[in-house]
């Protein structure tokens, strides 16, 4: 019985911010701004995880009134969300994500990310999955205005 679950983040970019995307600090400009370190692949993958088991998501666990979670490391949300789903009986076996970005280039970067995620999911790195993709120029993508992150995720019984 396997269960998929599926995740869409985005952020807006703005000066003054670091950009981290999936726990990697990527040389940029500008960062995506946001209550958390506004890691929308950290997000968009935390909530593809509780989607699958149905437990909610990550508004609702790590609700951003709370200060907290004011500046979080997104990959410890991330490591937490993926703790109480083992609790509840549900194991990451695998996921896939694409980050629509019309900047910076992501390539150079996957390695790292691909790698960063495969330690905190506990998996190996060939079970996670992981592109970029411009949006030819076309809405607030396009414009540069932000980052959309799209993720799904496979949970199996443990
Ligand atoms: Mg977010």
């Amino acid at each position: 019985m396997t269960r998929t679950g599926i995740g869409y983040d985005s952020h807006r970019l703005v000066v003054g911010r670091p950009l981290v995307l999936g726990g990697v600090v990527i040389p940029h400009a500008r960062g995506l701004a946001g209550h958390s370190d506004a890691d929308a692949i950290a997000h968009a993958l935390t909530d593809a995880i509780l989607g699958a088991a149905a437990m909610g998501d990550i508004g609702a666990m790590f609700p951003d009134t709370e200060s907290e979670w004011q500046d979080a490391d997104s990959m410890l949300l991330l490591g937490t969300a993926v703790a109480r789903v083992r609790d509840a009986g549900w194991r990451v076996v695998q996921c896939d994500i694409t980050v629509v970005a019309q900047e910076p280039k992501l390539a150079t970067h996957v390695p790292a990310i691909r790698a960063r995620i495969a330690e905190v999911l506990d998996v190996a790195i060939g079970q996670v999955g992981l592109k970029g993709k411009t949006n030819e120029g076309m809405g607030f993508v396009g414009r540069g205005e932000g980052i959309a992150v799209i993720a799904v995720a496979n949970l199996e019984p443990s």
